[in-house]
């Protein structure tokens, strides 16, 4: 397996720290959540869900942790502007979150620690102590406390950032008059009014932790000093990612990730999807649309995750038509196997070609492209009827397995033939008019194209056969 290295910025052979044991560790910056996340955060984390289900497709015990930014500026502004405490401004957003990647079948992380958790805030407040005694950080005049850059020689490394430029732009914020350097980061943010009753005590006076130190702590926490991937977004890379890798490093001593992954922007019109450009979606405005939670994942995963995803109306109408394209696939391939066709001309099994496909750099436009030829060469063969039974079995078998890491089979009802359909419609009827012979006559013929019936209190449930 090969991945693409920032900090190289290039690919690179995947090993693990414990190739043993196969476990990989993952921590994947999670969301602000001063207000509902949008489409553009979700394809990050799609591309988090891609990155895990294959490792764990190829064997790997995977440990993921997600973080949730339940304190910084926005947070802040937004809870002072509801008048309400910082809790019970970001709790909704949070569970919208989780109402979200449930809908785009995001697996969930193992963990999702907040930053607010007094267990967290601790050890940021210890990690800030250790890096001013080993003088990489100092408190300055306006009492917060920063990093000291130029003590940190691998600063910059990752964003492949000249620190001679950012001196020589010579542009100082009024605000950040107090830093010897213009690009020392807030550590820890001294209170002020503006914060109202957010705040925390500490050896430096009551305030809050930047951004970075968050994640850090976090990170650290519960994955170790040393993490195998590390992911987010390209606008994390500098400073947040730069400064998460001075921070852990500085109090460590030890590399922080061995593989940063960062993905390409969801794009309006050439332009990165974000709150503040104001051009965004949230999952329930496509929802509301009509749009289908696994239609959105698959527009959202389709592109490579290194290559920037135009965002549009077609391409939504595309994945609704690939998926109906898959959906009508499985349903025939589960007709040759109910009829038990045993014409077999079509010798073809499949390989590994998906995954092949994955193991570069999770190369999905390559992994969906085969899957398409795939459709479009078993469909020919069915339309000759010359594929059998246990070929379509085999393929079905490949879907099963690819689908660990698409998940984007259909609920069963819209996946009903138009036939099956019919008959259970005409099964329904028959029932209510006590035609029991009837009845038991067009389950056999439901059965028969392979669907199993079952009868429940809310009327009949159909499955496909071999699925319950
Ligand atoms: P935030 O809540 O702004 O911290 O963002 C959460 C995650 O979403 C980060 O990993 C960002 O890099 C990512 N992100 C934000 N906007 C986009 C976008 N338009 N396309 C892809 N990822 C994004
Ligand atoms: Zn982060």
């Amino acid at each position: 397996m090969r991945f693409f290295n920032t900090y190289s910025r290039e690919i690179e052979e995947f090993q693990p720290r414990d190739p043993a044991e196969r476990k990989v560790g993952i921590y994947t910056c999670g969301p602000t959540v001063y207000s509902r996340a949008h489409i553009g955060n979700f394809r990050a984390y799609i591309f988090e869900d891609l990155l895990q289900r294959h490792l764990e497709l190829r064997g790997y015990n995977v440990h993921r942790v997600m973080n949730m930014t339940d304190v910084d500026d926005k947070t802040i502004r937004g809870a002072c502007e509801a008048n309400i405490p910082l809790a019970e401004f970001t709790a909704p957003f949070k569970q919208a979150f989780f109402e979200d990647i449930e809908t785009l079948r995001i697996k969930r992380a193992d963990e999702f620690p907040a930053a607010t958790d007094q267990h967290y805030i601790d050890r940021m407040i210890e990690m800030i102590g250790t890096l001013i005694s080993r003088g990489l950080a100092y408190q300055a005049d306006d009492k917060s406390v920063y990093f000291r850059i130029n003590k940190f020689p691998d600063y910059g490394k990752l964003a492949h950032f000249d620190l001679t430029q950012l001196q020589s732009t010579g542009r100082v914020k009024h605000d950040e008059y107090d830093k010897e350097h213009i690009g020392d980061f807030a550590l820890w943010k001294a209170w002020d009014e503006e914060d109202g009753d957010v705040g925390w005590e500490s050896p430096w006076g009551r305030g809050r932790p930047g951004w970075h130190i968050e994640c850090s702590a976090m990170a650290t926490a519960l994955l170790g000093d040393q993490i195998d991937i590390h992911c987010g977004g390209v606008d994390n890379i500098f400073p947040h990612h730069e400064a998460e890798i001075a921070q852990s490093e500085g109090v460590t001593g030890k590399k922080f990730v061995r593989y940063w992954l960062h993905c390409a922007h969801l794009l309006v019109d050439g332009q990165k999807m974000s709150k503040s450009l104001g051009n965004f979606y949230t999952l329930p405005n496509l929802l509301e649309k009509g749009y289908t939670g696994r239609e959105i994942r698959y527009a959202l995963m389709r592109v490579h995750y290194r290559a920037p995803l135009n965002f549009t109306w077609e391409g939504m109408e595309e994945a609704r038509q690939a998926l109906a394209r898959i959906d009508e696939w499985l349903a025939r391939l589960r007709e040759v196997i109910a009829k038990k066709i045993d014409n077999e001309k079509n010798k073809t099994r499949p390989r590994e070609q998906f995954e092949e496909a994955l193991d570069d750099d999770l190369n999905i436009s390559a992994a969906l492209g085969f899957l398409f030829e795939t459709i479009r060469e078993t469909n020919r063969a069915m339309d000759r009827n010359e594929l059998d039974a246990p070929s379509a079995e085999a393929w079905l078998d490949w879907w099963k397995r690819i689908n660990k890491v698409l998940d984007l089979e259909t609920e069963n009802e819209i996946l009903l033939p138009a036939e099956v359909a019919q008959l259970a419609k005409d099964r329904e009827k028959a029932r209510r008019e006590k035609k029991w012979n009837q009845s038991d006559e067009l389950r056999d013929r439901i059965s028969a194209r392979g669907w199993e019936v079952r009868d429940t209190k809310d009327g009949q449930k159909l499955t496909p056969r071999g699925t319950s």
